[in-house]
């Protein structure tokens, strides 16, 4: 059918046009409509343990969900190049308050950014915005724990974006005991001469002492940025160590524990940063102008305002009683996990955790991280691979991680931890068990392809599957009711 009669639509087509906006997704599009029913399911009846991963409430997703999707304002509240922009301006507003008020900051001393798409577009923004190109930077190492977006390279070749505009130099864990050796990032910080030392990490399980890198970032007149991607849920409920005190900028994401919608934020200090002893005389901040300019238009056009709905309304929550409880019990679902394992004789890093996570070291029981994700995923167990202090190759990562936040969303408690700690144990010993019947070196493709074909190990996987699944499905799912 011609959808046009000349220059006129035909009055046919236009309403058939007309229709097809308004049509629900379950019929104007089955294909995605399914894809994400199948995800739904898999969400509800899997066992997350994934550290970086929430479920965001049904308030969030609808906030992300609205018309918010279509406003374009490029600018900040007052100063678009767009009309129309009352309601946005009043909403970025709404969410900058928030956000100070979440994690307890004075307009006077700290502003804040919502802008930023994500993580790593926060963080480049930051960068961009204090050290020059080719400047130097110190994240701590991506094999240790810290995040790719941290000035990631290899011996080969410069990976993030962040190495190849900045000269990064890492500083690494103490490989005996798996704690961040601060002894040598102050040596090495006194050779380099950074500008900015990040404190901030994606697998590491215990505090960061960031009066420690405050001095260090001192001696060395760097800026102290904390990146608390995945702990700001727990520093906003106060339930871990606040970087705010000790640091000039804060980094985060929006979706892992402060359980938002995908987005990132940039905190800022105002004011005063620092006093010569001998003159009296002030030097004053100047991180507010060069972020905002970072963020749009240096890297970004339109801010997302359906994202910065979502944030404002999780950072609504995030100030809660029931926000705080919830992190509480992230806390003691992790500390029982990592107990439960360790009983079982598992080596965790660091012996415990003081976080959400923790990681497992898989040598003393003769596996690895990529096996036994494999196998777990299988079992509808969903974790991630992770190198571990001391692993000779990035390539065999020893270790899993394993974090709480999300399935405490879904209401487990201890208890049901302890439960999870018997899943993963069972697919860690099927695990071994294959392994032993192969020959040692063979590849984790061969082994992947023994996990597939071999009838015996299917049916051992579908018996804690089927397990898992009925474990899972018992506990209610947040979210918006039908997808
Ligand atoms: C997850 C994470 C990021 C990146 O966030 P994206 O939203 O994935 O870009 C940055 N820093 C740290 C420490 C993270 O854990």
């Amino acid at each position: 059918m011609a959808l046009t009669n000349g220059n006129h639509q035909s009055k046919e087509a236009w309403n058939s046009h007309n229709q097809m906006m308004q049509e629900p997704l379950s019929t104007n599009d089955a294909e995605v409509y399914e894809i994400i029913k199948k995800e739904k399911k898999r969400q509800t009846f899997g066992l997350e343990l994934i550290a970086s991963e929430n479920f965001a409430s049904r308030a969030v997703l609808e906030a992300l969900g609205s018309c918010l999707n279509n406003k374009y304002s490029e600018g900040y509240p007052g100063q678009r190049y767009y009309g129309g922009t009352e309601y946005v301006d009043e909403l970025e507003r709404l969410c900058q308050k928030r956000a100070l008020e979440a994690f307890g900051l004075e307009p006077q001393k700290w502003g804040v950014n919502v802008q930023p798409y994500s993580g790593c577009p926060a963080n480049f923004a930051a960068y961009t915005a204090v050290v020059d190109v080719h400047g130097r930077i110190m994240g701590l190492d991506l094999p240790d724990g810290g995040h790719l977006s941290h000035g990631f390279m290899t011996d080969k070749k410069k990976i993030s974006a962040t190495s190849l505009f900045f000269e990064s130099m890492p500083y690494k864990v103490n490989p005996d005991t798996g704690y961040i050796d601060y002894d040598r990032l102050e040596e090495n910080a006194r050779l380099f001469h950074p500008k900015m030392i990040i404190a901030g990490t994606s697998c590491y399980s215990r505090a960061i002492d960031y009066g420690r890198m405050r001095k260090i970032a001192d001696q060395n007149g760097a800026y102290l940025l904390a990146d608390i991607a995945h702990i700001s849920g727990l520093v906003a409920a106060g339930v871990i160590p606040s970087p705010f005190e000790h640091t000039d900028i804060v980094t985060t994401t929006t979706h892992k524990t402060l359980r938002g919608c995908r987005a990132g934020l940039i905190f800022y200090r105002k004011g005063v940063r620092s006093v010569d002893p001998k003159t009296g005389k002030e030097t004053l901040y100047n991180l507010e102008g060069p972020i905002n300019q970072a963020v749009f238009p240096g890297l970004q056009g339109g801010p997302h305002n359906h994202a910065i709905a979502g944030v404002a309304v999780a950072l609504k929550q995030a100030q809660t009683p029931e926000f705080k409880a919830y992190q509480v019990q992230v806390l003691a679902n992790c500390q029982t996990l990592a107990a439960a394992l360790m009983e079982k004789g598992y080596k965790v890093v660091t012996g415990g955790s003081d976080t959400h996570l923790i990681l497992v070291d898989l040598r003393p029981k003769g596996s690895d991280g990529g096996r036994v994700e494999k196998v777990l995923e299988a079992c509808a167990i969903a974790c991630n691979k992770n190198t571990c202090p001391g692993d000779k190759s990035a390539l065999r990562p020893s270790g899993i991680r394993l974090g709480t936040p999300a399935l405490t969303s879904r209401g487990l408690l201890e208890d049901d931890f302890r439960k999870v700690a018997e899943f993963i144990h069972r697919g860690v010993e099927l695990t071994v068990e294959i392994q032993s019947n192969m020959n040692p070196k063979a590849t984790l493709k061969e082994f992947k392809e023994t996990l597939a074909q071999d009838e015996k190990y299917q049916m051992k996987i579908k018996e804690i599957q089927a397990e898992v699944e009925a474990f899972s499905g018992k506990f209610p799912m947040p979210g918006l009711p039908e997808l």
